[in-house]
Order: structure tokens, then C-alpha cells, then sequence
């Protein structure tokens, strides 16, 4: 049977990394849906878009075409905004500055949301977000709510940025984190939160292999 899967949880504990891994084996799609509301404040951001208006949110929206595209040379999915490939920008720290603050928007999330459903429709998904089992699937016949130590988070995302920009400190990449984890948490509509039938997985000590092995069994039993 084809099933939906949700993996939950704070920034850069994991969850893609998790998502992507569980969806190549299982043949699944994945869908990494804050790259969606990361584009989202690409857009808003070079078009100079006061968020804070919602005339102006309301035009823009209208504005923008999301779309995923299979990248041959990475082998993952790429983010388009409107025909254009944003993946590399979208994980621009000044993106990551303003998003959260973005995707609090109710017209932003009911944009992403409605699209994110769509993808689900014909199941064999794996979507990673922040409140993809509570508000998107909340049907879903198996959701992961991925929990890490925030130390490892920061450090993990820390090496990840750094390989990118030299320049960039522990510090910056704390209180992003930080700041992305509150925003995400306290915001009016579909804050982060663990679905109350979502398995929670600690990841702050399982390789790769091992949180992939708890998962894909979880999966299998709900594929029976
Ligand atoms: O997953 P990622 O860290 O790339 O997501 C970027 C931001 O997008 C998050 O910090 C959060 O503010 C927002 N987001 C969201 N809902 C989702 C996915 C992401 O609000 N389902």
C-alpha cells in the first residue's frame, strides 16, 4: 500500500537528510517544503515586498510559480522560482534570516499548504517541514517527529554552511537557528509541534544508517 510520510521537527535536525534517504528507497517522492517558503522570501525580498501589507502579499503570491525539478548532476530536486533554479540562493543566510518571519504569514502558509496537498494526492510522499503531520497530512499513515541535541544541530548545520562561506561563525548560525526555532514555534498559524500521533526520533547519536534503518522499518509496517 502507498503511503504518506511526515518528518516534523526544528531547523537542522536532520529531517531532509532523513526524508531524502527514506524516499530513495522506498521510491518515493520527497518534498523539502520549506524550500518552498524559502523561495517564497526570495521573491518577496528581491521585489522589495513590505510583508507586513497584506495587499502587497496578496499580489505577490499571485505572482509566483513553484516547481520542483530533478537535477541530473546532483541527483536531487532543485527549487524553481517561477522557471528559474533558486536552489543554491534559497540557502543564502539572508533567506534564512527573513523566512520564518515569512512563512508566519497565514496567506503565505495557506499558498504553500494548498500546493503541498496537491503533491500528496497520489501518496508515495515523503514531505519535511514543520507542521507538515499536524496541518498538511494530518491523515498521514506515518509521521516523525525528528528531535536532535540543539549543540549538534548548530554545529551540524554550522559545517554545512561554513564549506559554502568561509566567513561565516558558530555564533550567526546560533542565533538563526535560534531565532527560526522561536519564530516557528510561537507563530498564530500551524506552529511547529508534534503531532500527538507522531513517533519521535532522536537522531543527536544514530549515523545516517541507523536513524534510515529505524525509519524504513516504521514505514514497512505501515506499507503492510
Ligand atoms: O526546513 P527549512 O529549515 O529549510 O525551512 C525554512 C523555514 O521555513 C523554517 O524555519 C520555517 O520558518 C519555514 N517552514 C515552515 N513550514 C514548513 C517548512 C518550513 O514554516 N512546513
Amino acid at each position: 500500500m502507498s503511503i504518506i510520510i511526515t518528518l516534523d521537527g526544528f531547523s537542522s535536525c536532520g529531517k531532509s537528510t532523513l526524508a531524502r534517504q527514506l524516499a530513495n528507497e522506498l521510491n518515493y517522492v520527497f518534498i523539502d517544503s520549506g524550500a518552498m517558503y524559502r523561495a517564497i522570501t526570495l521573491y518577496f525580498l528581491r521585489q522589495h515586498i513590505d510583508w507586513n501589507k497584506p495587499e502587497q502579499v496578496r499580489q505577490a503570491l499571485t505572482e509566483i510559480s513553484l516547481e520542483f525539478a530533478y537535477n541530473p548532476q546532483t541527483g536531487q530536486s532543485d527549487m524553481l522560482l517561477n522557471d528559474e533554479d533558486v536552489e543554491a540562493l534559497i540557502r543564502d543566510m539572508l533567506v534564512s534570516e527573513h523566512v520564518s518571519e515569512v512563512s508566519a504569514i497565514k496567506e503565505v502558509r495557506e499558498f504553500a499548504v494548498a500546493q503541498q496537498q496537491k503533491m500528496g494526492e497520489k501518496k508515495s510522499i515523503v514531505m519535511d517541514g514543520r507542521d507538515i503531520g499536524t496541518t498538511v497530512f494530518p491523515h498521514a499513515e506515518l509521521k516523525i517527529f525528528v528531535v536532535a541535541d540543539p549543540a549538534i544541530r548548530v554545529e551540524r548545520r554550522f559545517r554545512e554552511l561554513y564549506a559554502k562561506n568561509p566567513a561565516i561563525t558558530l555564533e550567526e548560525v546560533r542565533a538563526n537557528l535560534e531565532m527560526r526555532d522561536y519564530i516557528d514555534s510561537n507563530r498564530e498559524f500551524s506552529p511547529l509541534r508534534k503531532a500527538d500521533d507522531a513517533i519521535v526520533l532522536d537522531n543527536s547519536n544514530l549515523t545516517r544508517d541507523e536513524q534510515l534503518s529505524l525509519a524504513l522499518g516504521w514505514a514497512k509496517e505501515r506499507m503492510e
